[in-house]
């Protein structure tokens, strides 16, 4: 398996302290198959920084697994990755033994939980797919909230990737309508502001940096553009060289928001997802083109 070598991690660790970020989300693959996965934490922990941790949540299952990743994300949250509790869906998606897999992360939530995670301090992260989408997304959003006081986060599926072998996995724009609707009901019930497609609000999609295995720098995750590459540089200077294109600076001014996002009711928490924008058109910056709000793209809206 690729890694980033631990040194140049703690090399980013200590410029990430050095220009007052605030934390670090640990993604994979899953990080917690690191060897050195705790002591990284722990050192981000050390110079300041909160940790996030991205995980199938199947390793929490093992309880010292479970308390080390609890102590390493104090004030920081824990995600998890469960698509769907039906063994025949989670089966299609995902190598291995689905239930076996289901159950597995099912007990590392409850691990972590009692231990004293704050459910209100996980997420469980959901790719939305055609195979999911439906009564299953749905049904998953609302035992996640309803049982394990836990949010969902649906991350959509864009033409990248895994999706280049499965393009009829694509959900299409009523797919997607109808499982964000449910996730606002469920997760978001005082709030009259919805995210519409994206996975977080504007304000943590436009707050990421994402440091691949390539060493490229990124806007977000799903995005494998790079805008910059630490490999000879520095990543301080790597984000000073572009920070622009890396935190979405030109999106923060309202005048800026594309298509119909400038006169859109969400737009103080939303400006749509930046993946499926520059993997639909091309443009990071460009109008999300399966925003269902906007009647360019669904004109019953
Ligand atoms: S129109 Fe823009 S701001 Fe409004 S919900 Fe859609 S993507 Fe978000």
């Amino acid at each position: 398996m690729k890694e980033l070598p631990s040194q140049q991690i703690i090399d980013i660790l200590d410029c990430a302290a050095k220009m007052e970020v605030k934390a670090i989300d640990w993604l994979g693959g899953d990080p917690l198959l690191r060897s050195d996965w705790f002591e990284l934490m722990q050192y981000a922990m050390d110079n300041g920084l909160k940790n996030n941790l991205w995980t199938s949540g199947i390793p929490l299952e093992n309880i010292e697994v479970a308390k080390k990743a609890v102590e390493v994300s104090e004030g920081g949250f824990i995600s998890v990755h469960l698509d769907s509790l039906d063994e025949g869906i989670y089966g299609k998606l995902h190598t291995g033994d689905p239930g076996k897999k289901i159950r597995s992360i099912l007990k590392g939530i409850g691990n972590v939980q009692a231990l004293g995670k704050e459910p209100q301090n996980m997420i469980n992260c959901i790719t939305f797919t055609k195979l999911v989408a439906g009564d299953d997304v749905k049904k998953t959003t609302r035992y996640f909230f309803e049982k394990l006081g836990m949010r969902t986060c649906l991350t959509q599926m864009c033409k990248t990737g895994f999706a280049g072998e499965h393009t009829d996995w694509i959900p299409v724009i009523q797919d997607i309508k109808e499982a964000c609707e449910v996730r606002d009901e469920v997760n978001y019930a005082t709030s009259q502001l919805s995210m519409s497609t994206m996975d977080a609000n504007k304000f943590y999609c436009g707050g990421v940096i994402c440091v691949t295995i390539d060493d490229d720098l990124t806007p977000c995750s799903v995005i494998r553009k790079g805008f910059g590459n630490i490999y000879d540089t520095s990543f301080e200077q790597a984000v000073e060289d572009h920070k622009n294109e890396l935190l979405l600076t030109d999106l923060r001014d309202p005048a800026n928001l594309p298509g119909n996002c400038g006169v859109c009711e969400h737009n103080s928490v939303c400006w749509g997802c930046r993946a499926t924008a520059f993997y639909e058109n091309g443009d990071i910056l460009a109008a999300d083109p399966r925003c269902w709000r906007n009647p360019d793209n669904y004109p019953n809206c």
